[in-house]
């Protein structure tokens, strides 16, 4: 049997190889380290973790990151093996010793017969004879292989910075304050000519507002990413600000074209727009607010906004050096890029974010490809479950463009906004109180967890009636 190639021996790359040769194909990882440097890893073991120890929240109960957690548990995975395995105390968190991690990913997929290691880099399209390839290079694919595929996608398309605006849960936020309205009323594709939430600030809270994005912590950037240039429109909000008093009130901030049906006579100073993100209607992206804030400045702050006191944020945001391609329009619902169905993509290229989801990303891509590889179905898994709300999100739940404005796909960790609302509510035991408030989010979040167990056991007994080697 032919291989299946997976460039890049990360995260993503690592645990697809390890599906492949489970359900008995060969399967040749390409990685580039140590022969080539990254600028950011610091070894030459597999799945190396470049940054913080931690796969976050491992409560699978009540955490999207947590489901995730348990579902690649449930489907095999060797990154959750080895991280298990290699555990130091973190409260409710899932860390790592790093070093014992990276060195069990890395001994059993050395053990592994069907397993080939090739320490060498992919500087281009891979070779024509290789007939099934993951792509999984990674937030620092290296810039022959960047451009090559570049190349294929068109140059707007393959991202080297990401410019996140914080994504805000649409029932968090107080719709007696914003109104929906797109600017002059004008629809976009789709659109229905009230795309947008509005959060109007008179001039007092507009000034206190300035104030503390002036005042608020940043992160700095790291030495690789302040020599790459990122100032094409994505300016952080703090810097736009720094420039004058009013230049976000005649930029993000513009308070034209819009009027709150409820008060007609009124005239806001400012106004702050929110986009919708995803189909399900249920997050919205505060426009133009890419930011180097600090996390915890960043709540705070915003919070200051009419209307988004009591906001729950589903993603802060941010600006780093980040490979990402323009998955929505680019890959079809198993990863494969429509240009070149031999190529599928994996991990964070994919516009996933974070450790886990780069690695869960690397399983489905891993499992579809095998199965190509045997003759079976490939059935990706369903949309209620945390490896299919990622998926979706990759490949088709996010709204590409609502207006003529830029695009707006930008990578995004696990999290409850991405998965289908449940078709009903919770059920309430006779004679329990009415749930209200957190209880009820508590109760919201549960009866999602285990919709998605129950559907991801139900899809992998259909996929695979009989257990992987
Ligand atoms: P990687 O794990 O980066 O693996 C890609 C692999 O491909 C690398 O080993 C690389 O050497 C190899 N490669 C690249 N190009 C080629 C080529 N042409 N040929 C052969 N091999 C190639 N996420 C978190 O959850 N927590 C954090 O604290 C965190 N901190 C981060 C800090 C930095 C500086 C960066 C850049 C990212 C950080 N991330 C963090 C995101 C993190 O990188 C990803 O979550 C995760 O490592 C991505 O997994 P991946 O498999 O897609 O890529």
């Amino acid at each position: 049997m032919q291989p299946v190639h997976v460039i890049g021996g990360g995260l993503a790359g690592c645990e697809a190889a390890w599906q492949i040769a489970t359900r008995g194909v060969p399967v040749v990882i390409h990685e580039m380290r140590p022969v080539h440097a990254t600028a950011a890893h610091r070894t030459d073991g597999l799945a190396e973790l470049v940054c913080s120890n931690s796969f976050r929240s491992d409560d699978a109960a009540t955490n999207a990151v947590g489901l995730l957690h348990a579902e690649m548990r449930r489907l095999g995975s060797l990154i959750m093996r080895a991280a298990d395995a290699n555990q130091v105390p973190a409260g409710g968190a899932l860390a790592v010793d790093r070093d014992a991690f990276s060195a069990a990913v890395t001994a059993a997929l050395t053990a592994h017969p069907l397993v080939t290691i090739a320490r060498e880099e992919v500087a281009g399209l891979p070779p024509a004879e290789w007939d099934s390839v993951i792509v999984a290079t990674g937030p620092l694919t290296s810039p022959a292989l960047a451009e090559a595929v570049r190349g294929l996608t068109g140059a707007d398309s393959l991202a080297f910075f990401d410019a996140i605006a914080p994504i805000v849960h649409r029932d968090s936020i107080d719709m007696s304050v914003a109104w929906a309205q797109s600017r002059y009323d004008k629809a976009g594709p789709g659109g229905s000519g009230a795309d947008y939430l509005n959060c109007p600030l008179d001039r007092a809270r507009y000034e206190a507002f300035v104030d503390a994005l002036l005042a608020a912590e940043t992160v700095p950037f790291r030495d690789f990413e302040a020599s790459t240039p990122y100032f094409d429109g994505c300016l952080p909000i703090e810097v736009m600000a720094a420039r004058g008093r009013d230049t976000l009130r005649f930029g993000p901030m513009k308070p034209v074209g819009l009027t709150d049906p409820r008060h007609p006579e009124r005239k806001p100073h400012a106004i702050v727009q929110l986009r919708q993100d995803n189909r399900l209607g249920t997050l919205f992206n505060i426009v133009g607010f890419q930011t180097k804030m600090k996390h915890a400045e960043q709540v705070r702050v915003f919070r200051m906004i009419p209307g988004l006191e009591q906001a729950e944020f589903a993603r802060l945001g941010g600006i780093h050096r980040n490979t990402f391609l323009e998955s929505p329009r680019l890959l079809d619902p198993t990863l494969r890029l429509a240009a070149m169905p031999r190529l599928r993509f994996a991990g964070q290229i994919t516009g996933c974010e974070g450790y886990v989801e780069s690695a869960a990303v690397g399983l489905l891509a891993g499992r579809f490809a095998a199965a190509e590889r045997r003759g079976e179905p490939v059935a990706p898994p369903p949309p209620t479950t945390a490896h299919g709300a990622l998926l979706g999100h990759i490949t088709g739940g996010h709204v590409v463009t609502i207006d003529a404005g830029p695009r707006s796909f930008q990578p995004m960790n696990v999290n409850f906004g991405l998965f289908p609302p449940l078709a009903a509510a919770p059920v309430r035991q006779p004679g329990a109180p009415r749930l209200r408030g957190a209880a009820k989010t508590l109760a919201r979040k549960q009866a999602l967890t285990t919709r998605a167990l129950a559907d991801l056991d139900a899809w992998r007994a259909a996929a695979e009636p009989v257990s992987p080697a």
